[in-house]
């Protein structure tokens, strides 16, 4: 059994930007938490983050946010990356979509992986399908993802349990499990 912490979207724009919500608030004391936890255990700590190209498809639907290369796109100051930690971008919901994760997580040997950040119901929900369609069981710690209003955030939460077999848990839980 090898863990690995995913954490999501956590840039400025998805937290006080152009699609900011102060829900995220909440989340980020929770996520720090377990970084440095998962860092203590030498756990992966992987950082994917929109990093948007002009032409990507999704800006028809949210308009352009967390531009590559712009401010919107750097990671809120709350959360550092690690110094062994990674960092990657996508273009689109899902941290397993023509990114390397897959590689780093397979690198590790990692068979469970603990998914923060932002939103439980878009790409917390699509990185946890692609992680289920690779025999990778999600772990969601209720805490530790949100989305722009509670309905859905407790829709992309059902809905991670009942399709993906998620574990729906929260961040105390995890931290004991690293003990
Ligand atoms: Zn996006």
């Amino acid at each position: 059994m090898s863990d690995a912490l995913l954490i999501v979207d956590m840039v400025n724009d998805f937290v006080t930007g152009k699609l900011g919500t102060p829900r995220a608030k909440r989340i980020v004391p929770n996520i720090r938490t377990l970084a440095n936890a998962a860092r203590d255990m030498g756990l992966p700590v992987i950082f994917v983050n929109d990093a948007h190209l002009p032409k990507d498809f999704e800006l028809k639907i949210w308009g352009p946010h967390s531009m590559k290369g712009t401010k919107g796109a750097e990671l809120i100051p709350e959360l550092k990356a690690g110094k062994g930690d990674y960092v990657l971008g996508k273009q689109t919901y899902s941290a397993f979509y023509e990114t390397s994760l897959d590689t780093i997580l397979r690198g590790h040997g990692v068979d469970n992986l603990v998914i923060t950040g932002l939103h439980s119901n878009i790409c917390c929900r699509h990185t946890s399908a692609d992680a289920f369609f690779r025999g990778i069981q999600p772990i969601i710690p209720e805490d530790g993802v949100d989305s722009l209003t509670q309905q859905a955030h407790e829709e992309g939460l059902e809905y991670i349990r009942t399709i993906y077999q998620g574990h729906i848990v929260d961040a105390d839980k995890v931290l004991k499990r690293w003990k």
